[in-house]
């Protein structure tokens, strides 16, 4: 039986001199795998070879869900082609595709998240500045994490659960940062976790009112991001691949 839906490609590897396995991120059945026999000739019912981060209505038959999906039908749209003029705009979004691909399961669907991610995208060429495309990326990847569940606590210590509001009257405002405690860990706590680190006054403050975020500067919403690699490398196990183009360019 064959499977309309709404797909992004979050991974194409070539397969064969004509055709690809792609790794598609769709609305309504969550993620798949897929072949794509035959999507690098000239004349396909793919619109052409399938690149990633390339999307539209797609048609495909997965008889088991163990192997591989095929797909019969991509009708791409290119709405993303500006995308190569802006660089950094472009790694921000394999970014965010390497990071569905981590950390969504397959065939488990996150329609919410698949649209807020087809915007993002869309969106990603239109950054005219570093500073709007990290503000969406950050907001981004927060989504992400509070899709599946792993939304770090930033409203108060994650481990004493003191409010953060009562900690910044302090004088001596010290908030940290903790992937294993998931979370802002306030300074009675930080002793408990070896991983933590010690943000600056506006990150935390940023941190703690998300609203902040598109109106913050450049060089917090940098370290904002770096706090954020360093979660998901806690999560991924490992740097994510992406992460060095977007910290280093
Ligand atoms: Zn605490």
């Amino acid at each position: 039986m064959l499977t309309k839906d709404m797909a992004i490609c979050i991974r194409a590897v070539d397969y064969s001199e004509t055709s690809q396995i792609v790794t598609l991120f769709t609305r309504d059945t969550g993620k798949i795998g897929a072949i794509a026999k035959g999507s690098k000739r000239l004349k396909s019912t793919f619109d052409g070879p399938i690149e990633i981060l390339s999307h539209g209505q797609i048609l495909f038959a997965d008889s088991n869900k163990d192997t591989l999906a095929t797909l019969t039908e991509f009708q791409q749209e290119p709405t993303l082609l500006n995308l190569r003029k802006n660089l950094f705009a472009l790694y921000c979004c394999y970014f965010a595709a390497e990071l569905v691909n981590g950390l969504i399961h397959d065939y488990d669907p996150h329609p919410e998240l698949f649209e807020s991610f087809l915007q993002f995208l869309q969106n990603a060429g239109r950054h005219e500045t570093r500073h709007g495309m990290l503000a969406a990326l950050i907001l981004f990847q927060l989504g992400l994490l509070n899709e599946i569940g792993l939304q770090p606590v930033l409203t108060h210590c994650a481990n004493c659960k003191t409010k953060y509001e009562y900690r910044a009257s302090s004088i001596e405002h010290q908030v940290y940062f903790s992937s294993s405690a998931n979370g802002l860990v306030c300074r009675d706590c930080e002793i408990n976790f070896a991983d933590k680190i010690r943000l600056s006054k506006d990150v935390a403050t940023c941190l703690t009112n998300l609203k902040q975020i598109p109106a913050s500067t450049e060089e917090i919403l940098a370290e904002i991001e770096k706090v954020m690699v360093l979660h998901l490398t806690e999560l991924f196990g490992r740097p994510p691949r992406m992460a060095k183009h977007i910290m280093g360019s």
